[in-house]
């Protein structure tokens, strides 16, 4: 047709920016099949919403704070890094050494703020120490089962939509250790 005019738009979206981090860059491979979040233990519970990010999930957590590491800060640390993700995606993203990578980053920019510094060197302590471990957990099931309040009130943005799992009487170890032959 005479007098046309072809217009190419191109939405980079932060991409340039991703490629030039070579820890992330892989992540721009991404096809959206979906695969990561329908094995995610995290996604199937949490579901999309709670990413507040348009693409949700694993790779949605990768991306994201590569946007804005402010605003995202929170998602990379809402993983297990059980590897699942990264198992059945198929264009071989390693999603969770890249939750792992974020974590670090995020750490490193000073975008983690105090609280979860504290909470995760606590918990690091914890489960670096056998004994502490199994006394803590002898202390939270007791706690759960006789003052469910401490952690069902509505304090606890977890517990406002969802039910807390009854606490069992014993650890695995301790059942384990019953029960061998
Ligand atoms: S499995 Fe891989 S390709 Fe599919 S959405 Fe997740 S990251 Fe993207």
């Amino acid at each position: 047709m005479q007098g046309a005019q072809l217009h190419i738009v191109l939405v980079d979206n932060g991409r340039s920016q991703q490629l030039g981090r070579a820890a992330f860059r892989n992540s721009l491979k991404c096809i959206r099949c979906g695969a990561c979040m329908n094995t995610c233990p995290v996604y199937r519970r949490s579901g999309g919403h709670s990413y507040h990010n348009a693409v949700a999930g694993p790779i949605g957590a990768i991306l994201a704070p590569n946007l804005d590491m402010s605003k995202y800060s929170d998602l990379p640390f809402a993983s297990t890094l059980c590897g699942s993700c990264s198992n059945v995606c198929p264009v071989k993203i390693n999603i969770h050494e890249q939750l792992y990578e974020w974590r670090q980053e995020l750490t490193r920019q000073g975008k983690v703020d105090f609280g979860k510094k504290m909470a995760l060197k606590v918990m690091s302590s914890v489960l670096s120490n056998p004994g502490v471990y199994r006394s803590m957990g002898k202390m939270g099931r007791w706690a759960l089962r006789n003052i469910p309040g401490m952690v069902n009130n509505s304090m606890n943005p977890w517990f406002k939509q969802r039910e807390m799992p009854e606490a069992p009487q014993e650890s695995f170890r301790e059942w384990y250790l019953k029960n061998r032959k």
